[in-house]
């Protein structure tokens, strides 16, 4: 398996983390796994695993640690031959992942170099954009809208996706009760995880979530340019 450069992308639900990825996949030539589409993925095609994590999802839980992090291993055994850097989106979101992954590259499981990037960014504003994101319905697509014309992310057509012309929605967790839930998830692991990464010594960048995304893309950028990973 080829060493590859991976970069842990943290932060609230709607900080941004998939649409700075999408830049990162197209100018940069990353890879990304976001394991949300992946859970999503598997619920869409009616795997066992789909049916076991179905509710879980819509109620904006965790899904199991171990059944996570094996399709994270997953992807990297079916891609390893790729050499191009990778983002995590969306992964690890509590300790006992962050330990797992961690395990799998020092014992040589994973020849992985590992940076995070965080995305800092209040939940007020948060909850503004997810309740206003509208998400592809092509499972293949999942590009992401918003209904805010300040976003800059408004289709061209009310409704339907540019890339793929299929209708657009809003997922079932960017629902405003289980937006609140997902919050309240990702601050009860945050401070443990942002600790374990410390420890872990992997080298942290912090990005203003609150900015464009274009200037956020530069200072990613530029930050990982003088990064020694
Ligand atoms: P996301 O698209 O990243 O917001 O993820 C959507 C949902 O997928 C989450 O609310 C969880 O139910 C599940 N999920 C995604 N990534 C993880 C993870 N690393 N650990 C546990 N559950 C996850």
């Amino acid at each position: 398996m080829k060493t590859r450069k991976v970069f842990i992308f943290s932060g609230p639900p709607g900080s941004g983390k998939g649409s700075l990825s999408q830049l990162c996949v197209t100018q940069l030539g990353f890879k990304q796994i976001s394991t949300g589409d992946l859970c999503r993925q598997h619920i869409e095609k009616h795997t066992e695993i789909g049916k076991k994590i179905d509710f879980i999802i819509k109620s904006g839980k965790l899904i199991p640690d171990s059944l996570i992090t094996k399709m994270v291993y997953e992807w990297f055994l079916m891609h390893a031959e790729d050499g191009a850097s990778v983002i995590l989106d969306g992964y690890p979101r509590t300790v006992v992942q962050a330990e797992a992954f961690y395990a799998m590259t020092v014992d040589g499981t994973l020849p992985l170099r590992v940076g995070v990037m965080q995305l800092v960014i209040e939940d007020a504003i948060v909850v503004k954009r997810l309740s206003s994101r509208q998400t592809c319905k092509n499972k293949e697509c999942q590009a992401v809208y918003s209904t805010l014309p300040a976003s800059n992310l408004l289709s061209q057509k009310a409704g339907i996706c540019d890339r793929c012309e299929y209708e657009v929605e809003q997922r079932k967790d960017d629902m405003p009760e289980v937006i609140q839930e997902r919050l309240r998830v990702y601050h009860q692991h945050e401070q443990e995880l942002l600790k374990f990464y410390k420890k872990a010594g992997y080298k942290i960048i912090e990005i203003d979530g609150d900015k464009p995304l274009q200037n956020m893309f530069l200072q990613f950028q530029r930050e990982i340019d003088g990064l020694a990973l």
